[in-house]
């Protein structure tokens, strides 16, 4: 280990004076969370541009919540991996995520809704379910950014956020996704924030999105529910690809592809539905959030 720099006693005094400036700060942020003037969510934006807010031990801040004492602080922590002696900007994006949703306070005392991912090979019926359930009480359907062409009945903001590649990047710079993938050609992201705003809203929330990202949002959120939508048979998947009409041959033939790899993946989720009736399945979606 190298000696430490030599400081001049005016250089002593300015870094006495710093560290006392950011002990301060941090005392009176401490002291405004308490008073819940300030949630977890701010406290996070805040220590991205204050210093001395980033570098307050992960372990203060827990505590520093009404109700977190140190032995909720330090199983928590234990729980999400966190390092006793973690600084806020130390922190990893899914620790932050896992934070976030802990000490989310629920509007009017409602309890989060559940987060339910459905997933499955192209064809299978996805978007065909997810639209009957934007309009089941109590659900809101994320829509995602991507940067795949509309179709010709797509709109902007129901179906998609059609973005430019460009856009996209820097929602991935700016960590505006919950998790994001490539599929087939293009990309496709949850954004973040519109999703943890229902959930605190009690709202259950489906994510309809392809295999990678549905496991991305598992390791984020262990609690959120895995569902695999499978078709009746694999002739019936082809049918449907080709039913839809929306693919040229060259197209569908990849999607085919895609989805024998697809397939395979059903093993990894929590639920495997069968999409013989798009009504029954929307009901048991809607019981898998009840439970
Ligand atoms: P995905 O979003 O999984 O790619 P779509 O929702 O676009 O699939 O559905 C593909 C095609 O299958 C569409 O033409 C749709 O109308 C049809 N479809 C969806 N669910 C069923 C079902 N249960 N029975 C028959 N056809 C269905
Ligand atoms: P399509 O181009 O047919 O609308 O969608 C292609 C695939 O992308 C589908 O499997 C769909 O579920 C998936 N998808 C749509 N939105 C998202 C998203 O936000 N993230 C991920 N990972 N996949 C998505």
């Amino acid at each position: 280990m190298g000696t430490p720099p030599q400081l001049t006693p005016q250089q002593r005094e300015a870094a006495l004076a710093k560290a006392a400036a950011a002990r301060k700060r941090r005392a009176e942020v401490k002291a405004q969370i308490k008073s819940e003037e300030l949630t977890i969510e701010s406290v996070f934006d805040l220590a991205q541009r204050d210093e001395a807010v980033g570098k307050m031990r992960v372990k203060e801040l827990l505590e520093s919540f009404s109700g977190v004492g140190k032995v909720r602080a330090i199983a928590l922590m234990e729980r999400l991996n966190i390092s006793p002696t973690r600084r806020i900007q130390g922190l990893g994006r899914h620790q932050v995520n896992e934070l976030r949703l802990e000490f989310m306070k629920p509007d009017m005392a409602t309890k989060p809704g559940r987060l339910i991912v459905l997933s499955g090979p192209g064809g299978v019926g996805k978007s065909t379910v997810a639209k009957q359930l934007r309009n089941a009480e109590d659900f809101w359907v994320s829509v995602s950014a991507t940067t795949r062409k509309p179709r010709s009945n797509e709109v902007d903001g129901r179906d998609y956020f059609f973005v430019s590649d460009e856009e996209f990047s820097r929602m991935i710079a700016h960590d505006e996704f919950l998790e994001w993938a490539e599929f087939a050609g293009n990309r496709y992201g949850t954004p973040q924030r519109a999703v943890e705003n229902a959930l605190r809203q009690g709202r259950n929330v489906l994510l309809e999105i392809e295999i990678a990202g549905a496991k991305q949002v598992k390791a984020h959120l262990p609690q959120s529910i895995l569902v695999f939508l499978e078709p009746p048979t694999w002739e019936e998947l082809v049918s449907r690809l080709e039913g839809r009409g929306t693919d040229g041959a060259e197209r569908r033939a990849q999607r085919l592809e895609l989805a024998q790899e697809e397939l395979a993946a059903a093993a990894f989720f929590d639920v495997v539905l069968v999409n013989d009736q798009v009504e029954s399945v929307v009901q048991r979606l809607v019981e898998l959030a009840r439970n």
